[in-house]
C-alpha cells in the first residue's frame, strides 16, 4: 500500500520534490501536490490526518513532524496550527497559500514529509492520491507581474553576435546589472496550452518595406520562471539577504518568441509584440526546499557587482534541462553556467522601490551554455536559421513549423542521491488565424 516510501533514488517526483499545482478535482479545483504519476488532494489529505487550518493538530503531534526547513527558520512543525495552510490549499491558485510566507511553506513541506513517511498515515495518503492520468491541470496562479531577464551571457552573447554583428556582443551594461523587461502577465499558459502562430510586421534585409503576416521565424527560449510569494511595500526595495524569503519555488517556463517581429521591432525599447502572444510555464511549482542540495556558486562574476548586488545569497543552481522537438532531444542547457544569480534579479527588479507580490514571475532569460548542443533557444541552435538542425525522424528544422510540439524538461541533484524533478512545459503550435 505505502508504494510511496519505496520510491527509486532516481524517481523525480519521489518524497524529496513535492511539487505543488492546481487541479481540478470533485468539489471545485484546489491545490495537491505530486508523488511519482498520482496527484495527493492536500486538503482531503490534511482533513484526514486531522492537521486543517484553526484545528488542534491530532496524531501528526505526537509522532513529532520532520521539521528540519521549519527549524532552520526558528520555528517548529510540532505543536502549532500557527501558518499551517490547510484552508488556502482548497482554492483554485497557489496565491492564498504563497501570501502565508517561508515559515508556513516550511511548516507545509515538514509536514507532508511527516506524513507520507510514517506508517501510520498509510491510508489516509492512500485515500487522497489520485493517478495524474485523470486529471487536468490549471495555471497554478494567477499571473501577477511578469518579468523577463537576459541572465546567461553564453546567450547574450550569440545573440548580439546575430542581431547586432560588427558591435560588441555585450553591451556596456551587461556585466553591471541583470538585464530584463517587463512582460505580458495576462498571456502565461500552462503546460500543455496550445499556441496560435502570432502574426505581425517584419522587415528582412532585403524587404525596402515592413509586410505583414504569419510569423515565420517563431522561436522557443528555454527559461526557468521564479514564483514570487508574499509582498513588499512600495518604495522599499527586497534587499538581496531578503529575496530567497520571497521565491516560492521554479517552473520551467518557454518564452515563445516571433523572432522577425522582434528584430523588426526592437530598436530602441525592447520586446514588444514579438514576445507577448504566449509564454509557457509548467503546471508544477517545485518548491526552492526541494533544491537545497542543488546550490552552486555563481560562474564568477568580473567586475564584482555593486554592492546591492553582492552577497552570499547571490548563488546558483544546478538545473539539467533539455528541449524536445517533436520528442527529438536537441539540446541540453544548464542552468548552473548563468551568470546573474535569481537572488540578484529580485534585488535588482525591486531596487528602485518597485513592491512585489504573490504571484509575481520572473524567468531567467535563455540557459545557454558555450557548446552549440546546450544552446536553449533555436536562433542560437540553428545560428540564425544558417545550420538546421535533424530530428530523429530525418526531418530537418530551423524555426518552428505548424503542428511541432516543444516539451522542455529539467531535474536537479536532491538530498541523498535523490533526484529532484521540474514539471514539464510543453505546447504545440497551431496555424495563423486565418485574418492574418
Ligand atoms: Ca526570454
Amino acid at each position: 500500500m505505502s508504494w510511496w516510501r519505496d520510491l527509486p533514488a532516481h524517481e523525480p517526483f519521489g518524497l524529496a520534490t513535492l511539487p505543488y499545482a492546481v487541479a481540478d478535482l470533485p468539489g471545485g479545483p484546489r491545490v495537491v501536490s505530486r508523488i511519482a504519476d498520482h496527484a495527493v488532494d492536500l486538503t482531503a489529505l490534511a482533513r484526514e490526518s486531522g492537521r486543517v487550518s484553526g484545528a488542534k493538530p491530532a496524531d501528526t503531534n505526537a509522532e513529532g513532524a520532520n521539521a528540519e526547513g521549519a527549524n532552520a527558520r526558528g520555528t517548529n512543525a510540532r505543536g502549532t496550527n500557527a501558518g499551517f495552510p490547510g484552508a488556502s490549499w482548497d482554492h483554485p491558485s497557489l496565491v492564498p497559500f504563497l501570501d502565508q510566507g517561508p515559515t508556513a511553506w516550511a511548516d507545509a513541506r515538514a509536514w507532508l514529509q511527516q506524513i507520507l513517511s510514517s506508517a501510520h498515515h498509510d491510508e489516509s495518503v492512500a485515500r487522497s492520491l489520485i493517478p495524474l492520468s485523470s486529471l487536468s491541470l490549471r495555471l497554478p496562479f494567477e499571473v501577477a507581474d511578469y518579468v523577463d531577464f537576459y541572465a546567461s551571457e553564453h546567450h547574450a552573447t550569440n545573440v548580439g553576435r546575430i542581431f547586432r554583428p560588427g558591435s560588441d556582443p555585450l553591451t556596456p551594461n551587461w556585466k553591471h546589472l541583470p538585464i530584463g523587461y517587463h512582460g505580458r502577465s495576462g498571456t502565461i499558459v500552462v503546460s500543455g496550452t496550445d499556441i496560435v502562430r502570432p502574426c505581425g510586421q517584419r522587415k528582412g534585409p532585403a524587404d525596402p518595406t515592413p509586410v505583414f503576416g504569419p510569423s515565420i521565424r517563431l522561436d522557443i527560449e528555454c527559461e526557468l520562471g521564479f514564483v514570487v510569494g508574499g509582498g513588499s511595500r512600495l518604495g522599499e526595495p527586497v534587499p538581496l539577504g531578503a529575496t530567497w524569503d520571497h521565491i516560492f519555488g521554479v517552473v520551467l517556463l518557454n518564452d515563445w518568441s516571433a523572432r522577425d517581429i522582434q528584430a523588426w521591432e526592437y530598436v530602441p525599447l525592447g520586446p514588444f509584440l514579438g514576445k507577448s502572444f504566449a509564454t509557457t510555464i509548467s503546471a508544477w511549482v517545485v518548491p526552492m526546499a526541494a533544491l537545497e542540495a542543488a546550490h552552486v556558486a555563481l560562474p564568477g562574476q568580473d567586475p564584482a557587482p555593486l554592492p546591492y548586488l553582492a552577497g552570499d545569497a547571490a548563488y546558483g543552481l544546478d538545473i539539467d534541462c533539455q528541449v524536445e522537438w517533436n520528442g527529438s532531444v536537441v539540446s541540453r542547457p544548464r542552468y548552473r553556467e548563468m551568470y546573474w544569480s535569481p537572488a540578484q534579479m529580485l534585488a535588482h527588479l525591486s531596487v528602485n522601490g518597485a513592491s512585489i507580490r504573490s504571484g509575481d514571475l520572473f524567468g531567467s532569460g535563455t540557459i545557454s551554455g558555450p557548446e552549440k548542443e546546450t544552446r536553449g533557444c533555436f536562433l542560437e541552435l540553428t545560428w540564425s536559421g544558417a545550420e538546421p538542425v535533424t530530428l530523429d525522424d530525418g526531418s530537418t528544422r530551423t524555426f518552428l513549423e505548424d503542428g511541432d510540439t516543444i516539451v522542455l524538461r529539467a531535474t536537479a541533484p536532491g538530498p541523498d542521491g535523490h533526484v529532484i524533478g521540474l514539471g514539464d512545459c510543453g505546447g504545440r503550435i497551431l496555424p495563423a488565424v486565418p485574418a492574418c
